[in-house]
């Protein structure tokens, strides 16, 4: 599990030196799909002194199978994305300031610019409000699984929709890998903040029309994919 906890040890610093997190907020996981495994970071560690024998190991019920420390307290809702959706290999949550006011708003973003239908094919969704008695049984699992059934319910595909607005709370993010899921919360962060102006600085402008939004997100992500020099992560 070396390489797996020094890649999340990386992801939560690239947090840091990207501007999307302050203070201990964040969190970066990476699921090992083979070994069923989750490596995350731990509860409340400053960054400057995390080191990778920190991250904690848990399988997907929260049994902790390697590391000294409590896992982050998100940790629950981490692993019912990954339980969900296995093709997703790493989960970030972030506080970031932009995606974080469109999660206040408690309203999905709609898809104003080839910049978002780049990374995000369509509207990002917000999720519904969770219950009072949802919040007293187990308040981070069940925002896991409101996650999964708002990306179910809406029919999107969480590769090409790699993350979503939890209701009056804040962004989560995912990506194939580390280095996916932290692109995907960078991009997400820029558009939030573009987004945002767009929507108060025009008379209720309309998304993008769907024929440039598919053109745009195919171009990078699609079976015929053309935009950079290999094959794009
Ligand atoms: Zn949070």
């Amino acid at each position: 599990m070396r390489e797996l906890k020094e890649k999340v040890l990386e992801g939560n610093l690239k947090l840091v030196e990207c501007g999307l997190v302050i203070l201990t907020w964040g969190n970066v996981s990476a699921y090992d799909r083979e070994k069923g495994l989750v490596a995350i970071k731990p509860s409340g560690v400053p960054y400057a002194e995390m080191t990778a024998d920190d991250i904690v190991v848990l399988d997907l019920d929260g049994k902790i199978v390697e590391g000294d420390l409590r896992p982050s307290t998100d940790t629950a809702t981490h692993l019912e994305i990954y339980k969900a959706f296995p093709q997703i290999g790493s989960v970030i949550h972030t506080h970031s300031k932009w995606a974080t006011i469109w999660a206040q708003m408690r309203m999905d973003m709609p898809c104003f610019g080839t910049t978002h239908a780049d990374f995000f094919f369509g509207s990002v969704p917000c999720t519904r409000e969770i219950t009072d008695d949802e919040i007293d049984e187990n308040y981070e699992k069940i925002t896991g699984q409101i996650i999964v059934e708002t990306i179910k319910k809406r029919g999107k595909d969480p590769i090409s929709v790699p993350g979503i607005l939890a209701y009056g709370h804040a962004p989560f993010t995912w990506g194939k890998d580390v280095d996916s899921a932290v692109k995907n919360s960078v991009v997400l962060e820029r558009i939030a903040e573009m987004n945002y102006y767009t929507l108060f600085n025009s008379k209720a402008p309309a998304p993008l029309k769907q024929s440039i939004i598919e053109k745009h997100y195919n171009r990078k992500f699609g079976p015929n994919a053309y935009y950079g020099q290999e094959k794009h992560n």
